[in-house]
């Protein structure tokens, strides 16, 4: 198991990329790891783009900061309720790219297999119902689509992706971020022509 510097570090890394990119503008989104019974998280009010190491606090499985004043991100029982029902899932980035967001905003999911690579990756990303940001509606309305999706859109907010390292779980959002962007260009060219269904599971079968 990486030690908590480790873990930081590489958090603090992944956040300047998603900086660079504009996945996480201003104070929006926050970045969390699995830390053996524990996890840590950005602090509330931290900036992804430009975290520092006092910008994390670990906290227990209720939410709870460990040995800290700091204050969690308010997403921390989301993130943790990921982690309660997905045991393969280390590290979770939950961000408001603008891409994603259009269609987390528009009530639209990305289901349509429309891009093999996508139909790869994600067979689908699922749109969670809206619930208050921090609420509790919030986390059950997206835990009910932990156990089969690693990436969901959460209607009228952002997105959110967990994996096992965060490097893949980084490459994926940019993957998923791209393609919501190109799906949307193809409205601009007349819409897209979506994949049948048998073309779609050949896809599923090199995986
Ligand atoms: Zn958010």
């Amino acid at each position: 198991m990486k030690n908590y510097n480790e873990i930081i570090e590489e958090i603090i890394e992944i956040g300047q990329r998603l900086g660079r990119k504009n996945y996480t503008p201003g104070y929006s989104g926050n970045i969390s790891a699995r830390f053996g019974k524990n996890i840590i998280i950005t602090t509330s009010g931290s900036s992804n783009g430009f975290l520092t190491k006092e910008d994390f606090v670990e906290t227990n499985f209720e939410g709870k900061a460990i040995n800290s004043n700091k204050k969690p991100s308010s997403e921390k029982l989301l993130h943790i309720e990921f982690y309660k029902k997905r045991p393969d899932i280390n590290y979770i980035i939950h961000v408001h790219p603008a891409g994603l967001s259009a269609f987390a905003s528009s009530g639209k999911d990305l289901m349509s297999p429309i891009m093999a690579e996508n139909v790869f990756y994600f067979g689908g990303i699922p749109l969670a119902e809206y619930g208050l940001p921090s609420s509790t509606d919030l986390v059950n309305n997206t835990a009910k689509y932990f156990a089969d999706y690693d990436a969901i859109l959460m209607a009228n907010h952002g997105f959110i992706i967990g994996s096992k390292t965060l490097e893949d779980a980084y490459q994926k959002l940019e993957i998923a971020e791209e393609y919501a962007k190109t799906v949307i260009y193809t409205n601009v060219l007349g819409g897209a022509k979506i994949l049948t269904n048998s073309e779609a599971e050949a896809i599923l079968s090199l995986r």
